[in-house]
């Protein structure tokens, strides 16, 4: 089995993500798996210097490490590569350029949107012959968008269990490079799964739809569909994805706080039920406890207040 941690490093690491790349470690390292790091680093306007190490640090201080490559695959460096993918979809009529911005999306949307955003109308179908006819007419830089064929779209999550998406009906054509030429997320993940040889996708739930999408471009591409294993999101009391209004959950907050990384590991690995509460312990000394069947569906609700005590207490 070959997986992937793959932070995104735009802020630091929160409980959130830390729950999920333990999780992700522990699966590969108790089945004798490899991992891949890579840095999803596409967002360059939010992508501040010294962030990858931050992201990096803060892995290597939970115990979690990773085999190759050295170093990681930047995906702010593979513009190239997927460049010449995207083309390849234009020129099998699998993509298309488009200058509608999010907000007209949104407004020609009539129907309520779904976990995917609003649907995108096809608006630009079959609308330019190149980008310089698209900038000329309109003024703006065009985007492109994968025509996504219609038909349901069903996979078996290794932990949700069986899904069905209809990506025509929910999301509709979807971007595959952003109008500033930066390769959108559902393309550059399918390329790097891909090339790194990824035979199991791990996960937040969030990223469930797209795993339909993506399938959608594994196809087109003629590239193998790695199974999934999409975890429980992280969400407040408020039954929201655990983020900044719940306060401060960066791993970094809590280490400077005098956390120790076993008080860490013991605290994201109890709720999922592999350490008692209160429990210390390493990430290795993890491993041989991991059993796949103890991962479950259910939320992870974490109360910010709850934190604070056990943080004094360390
Ligand atoms: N970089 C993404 C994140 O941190 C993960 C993308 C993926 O696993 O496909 O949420």
């Amino acid at each position: 089995m070959r997986t992937r941690l793959a932070p995104s490093p735009t802020g630091a690491l929160h409980l959130g993500n830390a729950r999920s790349f333990l999780l992700t470690w522990l699966h590969a390292r108790a089945a004798g798996g490899e991992i891949v790091l890579r840095v999803d680093d596409l967002d360059s306007p939010r992508v501040k210097s010294g962030k990858e190490r931050e992201a990096l640090d803060d892995l290597r201080w939970l115990g979690l490490d990773w085999d190759e490559p050295e170093p990681p695959l930047r995906q702010s460096e593979r513009a190239e590569i997927y460049d010449g993918v995207a083309d390849r979809l234009v020129a099998a009529g699998q993509a298309y350029l488009c200058v509608c911005t999010r907000r007209e999306v949104e407004e020609a949307a009539s129907a309520p949107h779904g976990p995917t955003g609003p649907k995108y109308p096809g608006t630009c179908r079959e609308r330019f012959a190149s980008a310089a006819e698209a900038t000329e007419e309109t003024g703006r830089q065009p985007s492109l968008r994968f025509v996504v064929p219609p038909g349901t779209v069903t996979f078996t999550d290794q932990l949700q269990g069986p899904q069905s998406f209809d990506p025509a009906a929910e999301s509709g054509d979807f971007p595959i490079r952003k109008a500033n030429g930066t390769a959108a997320y559902q393309l550059a993940t399918v390329i790097d799964d891909a090339a790194t040889g990824i035979d199991l996708v791990i996960r937040g739930d969030d990223l469930l739809p797209s795993t339909a999408r993506q399938i959608l471009l594994q196809r087109a591409l003629g590239l193998p569909e790695p199974a999934t294993l999409h975890l429980p999101l992280v969400v407040g009391p408020d039954g929201r994805r655990l983020a900044k209004r719940h306060g401060d959950t960066r791993v970094s907050a809590l280490r400077h706080a005098g956390w120790t990384s076993e008080a860490l590991v013991g605290w994201l690995a109890a709720t999922a039920g592999l350490a008692i509460e209160g429990e210390r312990v390493a990430a290795a000394d993890l491993i041989r406890r991991y059993d796949p069947a103890l991962l479950t569906r259910d939320q992870v609700v974490v109360d910010p207040d709850q934190i604070g005590p056990i943080t004094e207490d360390v």
